[in-house]
């Protein structure tokens, strides 16, 4: 393997950490399907590897490329989906744990913690993670266990201080879990500012490609805690599958392409917006008027993202029909993959969703920004015709 210590975030990813199969030379490493691999006569697994569902060599070829991006000292934990690796570090906690989440934050996850979550004994509050104030007075030390934050947050790209957010956590014998699928490690490190692990939905940008289900966890330290992750993925069977870690591996080495071109057209696209007749209100951590926007600048860099969220005038039907009338972006839920989507977040969140009506979720892709802006310019002039 190659001396890789000097390389930057972007070479690594481009090449896998620079990995080449040592047996046939191929510049792409393999694809490794097996379930279960041959045990020494003396009766050892020396290779490290006894049965796919607690691990598997392309799984781990994919969390060493996640781990470097995040500068992960634990490492990474590859699940089959971001809601089960979000789920394992709530299921980490104990009957009666307390512990903190967004009011506004990814709609399943809510669901999840206010149904199930209620179920088994864990005791949820939600606060408006980016007010410290909100978050300092609902963290109970001693009491709560782990403290859930996602930034820039669905749908409305709140921006939570991380480095301030571990500041509380830690004070009161807390952890820090970032959910970063809207950042990306293009844009945020949140182990660097503090937190104790970060969760990434890797459907969305890390894979880009809108064609694998993946989920990812990445840790500061191989605690307890991250020991216990790795016993609830193995014995929940939540692994991701080998073919899925490679689609991942692959969409991964242009992440410091695509990352940075979807900042670019969603910065554009919402100063543009924001001076729409038809719109009344853009969410964007980019632009100087967001709430957010000093916090982002300081813990994001190279740019706010890909998320955007525009508010129509006329309401919730006429957001419903600007949707209804786009041709280039694409009418779907989901986000960060390469083709620009277009979502009505509170159709899809349902009764109880603190989503505006006439909100619409915008993913950035990598289409011609000038193309993106003129479907959505006639969709919004015919909507209100
Ligand atoms: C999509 C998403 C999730 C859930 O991830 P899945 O891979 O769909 O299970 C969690 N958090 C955020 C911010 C997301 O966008």
């Amino acid at each position: 393997m190659s001396d890789t210590s000097s390389w930057s975030k972007a070479s690594l990813a481009a090449q896998a950490l620079g990995r080449t199969d040592p047996v046939t030379k191929a510049v792409v490493p393999p694809l490794h399907l097996a379930t279960t691999y041959l045990r020494d006569p003396d009766n050892a697994y020396r290779s490290g590897f006894v049965y796919g569902r607690p691990d598997n060599a392309t799984i781990r070829d994919t969390e060493a490329v996640i781990a470097a991006l995040e500068e992960a000292e634990a490492g990474a934990m590859l699940f089959g989906s971001g809601t089960a690796a979000a789920t394992a570090c709530f299921l980490a906690l104990d009957p009666g744990d307390h512990m903190v989440a967004p009011a506004v934050m990814y709609w399943a996850l809510r669901k999840w913690l206010l149904t199930e979550g209620r179920r088994l004994g864990l005791e949820v509050t939600f606060v408006e993670t980016d007010d410290l104030g909100q978050l300092e007075a609902a963290i109970r030390p001693g009491k709560t266990k782990l403290v859930w934050v996602e930034t820039p947050s669905n749908p409305l790209w709140t921006v939570t201080d991380i480095e301030a957010a571990a500041a509380l956590a830690h004070r009161a014998g807390a952890r820090l879990a970032v959910d970063s699928t809207c950042a990306s490690p293009f844009h945020t490190r949140p182990l660097s500012l503090g937190a104790d692990i970060v969760m990434h939905s890797a459907t969305k940008i890390l894979n880009g490609h809108s064609d694998a289900l993946a989920g990812v966890l990445a840790g500061a330290k191989a605690d307890e805690y991250w020991a216990r992750l790795a016993t609830i993925r193995s014995g929940m069977g939540a692994i991701l599958g080998p073919f899925e870690a490679y689609l991942l591996q692959r969409g991964l080495k242009t992440l410091y392409v695509r990352a940075p071109a979807q900042a670019r057209a969603a910065q554009d696209l919402a100063e543009r917006l924001a001076r729409h007749p038809q719109v009344s209100r853009v969410l964007y951590p980019g632009l100087p008027q967001h709430p957010g926007h000093e916090v982002a600048a300081r813990q994001m860099e190279k740019g706010f993202g890909f998320m955007l969220s525009v508010q129509v005038r006329g309401g919730e039907a006429a957001a419903i029909a600007t949707a209804a009338r786009v041709g280039l972006w694409k009418r779907a839920t989901s986000l960060g993959g390469v083709e620009s989507l277009i979502e009505h977040r509170a159709s899809i969140e349902g009764p109880g969703t603190p989503c505006p009506a006439d909100l619409l979720r915008l993913s950035a892709g990598i289409e011609d920004v000038d193309d993106l802006y003129r479907d959505l310019d006639e969709a919004l002039a015919a909507a209100h015709r």
